[in-house]
């Protein structure tokens, strides 16, 4: 995502109520920061916030962490978000980094129109490379659970095998998640945009159950 710098950037970091400032300091702890031991959600690379904000307000009994490695969507993000969301913050960080911040306290990671990263050089880029599920062992609480939605045919087709070669079911598999008007799907910006357009939307729930 490029974007113009924002000049009070700084100013909207250092004020905003949802920005976990210091987010190390609750690995394995943050069930403190949100005062309950309700379950964790995460989305990473979560843009302007749109999904996780309407998630959360509508699950009040799930704690939301957006997570943004980009200093200047996250100050656009904040100011988006409504006053009075009590399971609801945000994480400045590279997902890179997702296992210094959690510690097997996370229940579902959601992938929203993660970056493509094309080029083959590059495939461990990418949000559903083996590099990054391994990490993810490390930050889920007991069962694994990872929801994808993306417009990228070529990202979703390794994803499914990445995911299933690492060992995940793959379910509510869909190559057009708008097709069917009757389901009651909570979309994004980038989602909303491909939509208007025409353009399909892929989808998988990828799962390990401890079970
Ligand atoms: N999920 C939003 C949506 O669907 O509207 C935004 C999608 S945008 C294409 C991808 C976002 O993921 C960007 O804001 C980008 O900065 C962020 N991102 C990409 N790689 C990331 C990473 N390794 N860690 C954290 N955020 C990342």
């Amino acid at each position: 995502m490029r974007l113009r710098n924002l000049k009070n950037k700084e100013e909207i970091l250092e004020n905003s109520n949802y920005l976990v400032k210091d987010p190390y300091q609750y690995k394995g702890n943050w069930c403190k920061y949100f005062n309950n031991s309700n379950p964790i959600y995460i989305e990473i690379g979560m843009g302007f916030g749109k999904f996780i904000v309407e998630y959360a307000k509508r699950y009040p009994d799930i704690n939301f962490i957006g997570i943004e490695k980009l200093d200047n969507v996250v100050a656009r993000a904040l100011p988006r978000i409504p006053d009075n969301i009590p399971n609801l913050c945000v994480v400045r960080i590279n997902a890179l980094e997702i296992d210094e911040i959690f510690d097997k306290e996370v229940d579902r990671i959601f992938l929203n129109f993660s970056d493509p990263w094309p080029k083959v050089r590059h495939s461990d880029r990418r949000l559903t490379s083996p590099i990054f599920l391994e990490k993810y062992d490390k930050i889920f609480s007991k069962d694994k659970s990872i929801y994808m939605k993306t417009d990228n045919r070529d990202l979703y087709i390794y994803s499914l095998e990445s995911l299933s070669n690492y060992g995940y079911k793959l379910g509510d598999i869909s190559f057009d998640l708008h097709e069917c008007k009757d389901e009651d799907i909570i979309t994004t910006e980038y989602e909303d945009k491909f939509v208007n357009k025409g353009i399909p939307i892929y989808r998988v729930n990828a799962n390990i159950s401890s079970k």
